[in-house]
């Protein structure tokens, strides 16, 4: 597999970066996570564009345009002879001695993995997965904004570390005030009498992609939503509950905590799937 690294393509067994870097000293950077299908990165402009933003809010300055960004990811791809794909663009620091002042770095480092697709068991999408709401909270986010996609993922492993003892798939956070956040790498939604709600932006959570995507379709397809603040006790009684992610598109839930919410996809979850994965191929035949 060729990975880029900075400028320029090199092998994986020679993509290395120095221990002076201060994405390893420090978590200190930010990435983003895409799909890609039948070889287009599937919402890159909006990914590049929350990439900048995280950036922007850890006073990192980017060295590569948006469209140099682009290029970089179809070069990575198309080096690894890849049409569906899980990219990773990320950016750290850089390279500088130990200590905490970001001038210390700098040139930051960049790079982009773009590993061949794995498909999710279809099990997942028929049956639902798991999920535990553990007691591991969102960081603050006037601590560490869960809108910027940083480096610095202990929050969430520590999260993922609690929901796997527990046997679940995956994990979700509440706030500090106890009010539903996000999973470690998706956000939740749930439908109770056939309106759909998840989470606002302003509980403390990542303003995910796939998520915009989701209320969208909704929009379009005139089923109503609501997002805002709800506590655990929503979740049990909701009809249907969903995560969402860029490389899980839409996945059912079957269970939260020991509540059994259903044991197949529910109606709702099922139109915004099917949905969702229309957008995906219009979008793939417009960006060809
Ligand atoms: N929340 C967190 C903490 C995440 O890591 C992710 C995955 N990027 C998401 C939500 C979902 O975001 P997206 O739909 O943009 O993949």
């Amino acid at each position: 597999m060729m990975v880029y690294l900075n400028n320029k393509l090199v092998p994986q067994n020679k993509a290395f970066i120095s221990v002076f870097d201060h994405g390893f000293l420090y978590g200190d950077g930010v990435y983003e996570t895409l799909r890609a299908y039948s070889g287009v990165a599937f919402k890159l402009d909006e990914h590049i564009e929350r990439l900048f933003r995280s950036a922007e809010m850890i006073g990192l300055k980017v060295s590569k345009s948006h469209e140099g960004i682009k290029r970089a990811v179809y070069k990575t791809m198309k080096a690894n002879n890849q049409k569906s794909a899980f990219i990773r663009i990320n950016i750290s620091r850089g390279i500088g001695p130990i200590g905490l002042d970001t001038e210390l770095c700098p040139k930051p480092t960049f790079a982009i993995i773009s590993n061949t697709f794995k498909e999710y068991p279809g099990e997942f999408y028929k049956m639902g997965v798991k999920i535990a709401i553990v007691n591991v909270r969102r960081n603050l986010r006037d601590a560490l904004n869960p809108m910027i996609k940083s480096l610095n993922f202990l929050n969430n492993i520590l999260a993922n570390i609690e929901g796997k003892n527990r046997g679940a798939y995956e994990a979700v956070m509440l706030n500090y005030k106890g009010y539903v956040a996000e999973g470690t790498t998706s956000n939740i939604f749930f439908v109770k009498n056939s309106i759909l709600y998840t989470p606002a932006i302003d509980v403390g959570i990542l303003d995910g992609i796939t998520r915009y995507v989701i209320l969208d379709i909704a929009r379009e397809l005139g089923i109503k939503y609501k997002d805002g603040r709800f506590t655990r006790e929503g979740i049990y009684s909701a009809d249907e509950v969903f995560i969402s992610s860029t490389t899980r598109e839409i996945m059912p839930v079957s269970h939260v905590d020991n509540v059994k919410i259903g044991t197949k996809i529910g109606r709702i979850t099922k139109t915004l799937l099917t949905a969702y994965r229309k957008k995906v191929e219009e979008y793939i035949e417009e960006h060809r």
